[in-house]
């Protein structure tokens, strides 16, 4: 698949839909299509960035912004107090199924350990 065919491209160029709650400059954040809690939200950075693998130095700006931005968005939509998990899938063994990176924001519900 070319890169500017990835699917969160086309959601940060606007050219398929998604249920945004959050976007800035260098990311957006929009609910996940298959929700696996009550509260399940991605965090994809605009730039074509594949996994957290391919992240170098200057990208460190970026994963910082990544994570602040989930913190808020975990504080918009009403979870920070009870608490949430971030999770980053990378690579086949990670379970990554979208090859751009992306950050699953999840809460609503008890998490439960270790995952799967
Ligand atoms: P991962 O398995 O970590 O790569 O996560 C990819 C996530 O993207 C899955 O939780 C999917 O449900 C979600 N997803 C795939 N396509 C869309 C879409 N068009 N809108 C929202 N979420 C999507």
């Amino acid at each position: 698949m070319a890169e500017n065919d990835n699917i969160f491209l086309k959601i940060t160029r606007g050219e398929i839909p998604a249920d945004i709650v959050y976007q800035d400059e260098r990311c957006i954040a929009f609910r996940d299509i298959n929700p696996q809690a009550p509260v399940h939200i991605l965090v994809i950075p605009r730039e074509a960035l594949e996994s957290l693998n391919d992240a170098s130095q200057s990208d460190e700006g970026l994963l910082g912004h990544l994570l602040r931005v989930v913190s808020k968005v975990a504080n918009k939509v009403g979870i920070a107090e009870k608490g949430y998990r971030v999770v980053i899938n990378t690579g086949q063994d990670g379970g990554q199924t979208v090859s751009h990176l992306h950050l699953h924001l999840l809460g609503g519900r008890d998490m439960t350990w270790p995952p799967g």
